[in-house]
């Protein structure tokens, strides 16, 4: 893409903030909203947010509820919590790369007609590449994902935004994982980034924080092969680092692992992704694996999803000949 580079520059019409049903915000946003207003979160929530799902988008996630279509933190023309506005605020009308000016001012027509006389946007050439703060984008994507899977994949009994709160920090802090993040924003050709083993990643931390547990993640395997017992039929047999099979053989023969759940999920190449994760809710300690199979061979492990997939773990360098074994899913 080529063209105009001039930026965007806001005019501060106020007319985005004028104009919205509801403002999506996540868990993270709304603790640093609550410490910039210095009213505790619980009460932040109650008198401006709802949990939900909504016409345009039927995820669940939070909102923060307008009055008469104004935002309750307009003030005039501006916006009185500018520092710490959510990120929906930050990053409009920018996204990534891939978005030209001209397929924003389409978007925009068909939802906000009403910004076209005075959003800056309109002035901008239409072959204008609407490029985002990188920062802010990897932010609002890490913290949207983890909302997203805490909500709609996690589901808990009781809601405790303390959980994605803190697993958002967590993420936010990882350069491994903002790597992964930007990279995909800015080429989207990859794909999405629900396919990656990263979003098994954060269910997976999520589920063990839900149980009040912290998580540690076996070593992906280096060899994963499809196996036959007499008894318990085709099973999985992976191969990873020996500390990662000792701490799943403690785990295991504990006698108090009472916990565990599994994502399946798709991977490239039209690979099944299983990421599973167990638990001693006595011991607090939780321990995640994820892999990747066939997903034929997965099908077939699973009867179409009717037991559990019986997947073992070896270690790699032959250190035992005693496979740790676990009941996946079912
Ligand atoms: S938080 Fe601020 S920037 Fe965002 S919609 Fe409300 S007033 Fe506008
Ligand atoms: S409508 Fe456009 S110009 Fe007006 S405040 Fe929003 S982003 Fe700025």
């Amino acid at each position: 893409m080529s063209g105009d580079i001039r930026p965007f520059e806001c005019a501060m019409c106020g007319q985005c903030c004028a104009n919205q049903d509801l403002i999506q915000l996540t868990s993270y946003e709304l603790f640093r909203l609550a410490e910039r207003l210095n009213v505790p979160p619980a009460e932040l929530f109650s008198r401006y947010c709802e949990i939900g799902a909504t016409s345009l988008n039927p995820m669940i996630h939070m909102y923060l509820r307008t009055v008469e279509q104004r935002c309750p933190f307009l003030d005039g023309k501006l916006c009185s919590v500018h520092d710490a506005r959510p990120y929906a605020c930050r990053a409009y009308p920018k996204r990534q790369a891939y978005l030209t000016a001209g397929e924003m001012k389409t978007f925009v027509r068909s939802r906000y007609p009403m910004l076209e006389p005075t959003c800056d946007l309109f002035g901008l050439d239409d072959t204008v590449e609407m490029i985002g703060d990188a920062d802010v984008l990897t932010d609002q994507t890490i913290a949207y994902m983890t909302d997203e899977l805490y909500f709609n994949t996690i589901r808990p009994e009781q809601v405790d935004l303390t959980v994605p709160y803190d697993v958002t920090d967590s993420f936010l802090r990882d350069g491994l994982v903002r790597e992964i993040v930007l990279t995909y924003l800015a080429r989207p050709y990859l794909g999405s980034l629900a396919d990656t083993p990263l979003t098994g990643i954060i269910a997976m931390t999520l589920q063990a924080r839900v149980w009040g547990a912290g998580v540690s993640f076996v070593r992906q395997p280096s060899d994963i092969a499809v196996q036959e017992d007499a008894r318990i039929g085709q099973y999985l047999l992976a191969k990873t680092d020996a500390t990662s099979v000792e701490a799943l053989r403690a785990l295991v023969e504990s006698g108090r692992m009472d916990l565990g759940r599994a994502f399946f999920t798709t991977a490239a190449d039209g690979k099944a992704r299983i990421s599973a994760v167990y638990a001693s809710a006595s011991d607090k300690v939780a321990i995640g694996f994820q892999l990747e199979a066939d997903a034929s061979a997965v099908e077939r492990l699973t009867n179409g999803g009717a037991r559990p997939a019986y997947v073992f773990f070896l270690p790699e360098d032959g250190s035992s000949t005693k496979a740790v074994g676990l009941a996946v899913g079912g």
